[in-house]
């Protein structure tokens, strides 16, 4: 597969090499839901291509990023999330990014949800 990073968890998650809750797969993109969730409910949705972040997008990922966000509601959805949700993207280093493989986090649950902002650490 192009863009397969050996050395990337996430590559390696979508390659199925190593184990993940998957909640949805196809030929671009997989949800997951995260090792350690901030949230009732919190899964990521990443491209399968190695990505380290926005910063290494281009014209050429606008269907690609279409696509991680266009998908995010019926996901969403499906894992019970009917009243809201939030997106969160954490890119790069100010943000604490700590995978360095581009995804979309997609969190909620029955309570109002508290700040977005990692807190320090
Ligand atoms: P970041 O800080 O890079 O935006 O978020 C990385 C996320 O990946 C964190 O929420 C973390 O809990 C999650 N994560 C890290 N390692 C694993 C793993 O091996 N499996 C899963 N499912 N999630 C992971
Ligand atoms: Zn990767």
């Amino acid at each position: 597969m192009s863009g397969h990073d050996p050395d990337c968890l996430f590559c390696r998650i979508a390659a199925g090499e190593i184990p993940a809750n998957k909640v949805y797969e196809d030929d671009d993109i997989v949800a997951f839901h995260d090792i350690n969730p901030g949230a009732p409910v919190h899964f990521l949705i990443i491209p399968r291509e190695h990505v380290r972040n926005l910063y290494d997008t281009d014209d050429g990922h606008q269907a690609l990023l279409g696509k991680l966000f266009g998908i995010s509601s019926r996901l969403a959805r499906e894992q019970g999330l009917d009243d809201g949700f939030r997106i969160v993207v954490n890119n790069g280093r100010i943000a604490r990014q700590e995978v360095y493989h581009l995804h979309v986090h997609v969190l909620g649950g029955p309570e109002p949800l508290r700040a977005a902002a990692k807190p320090a650490p």
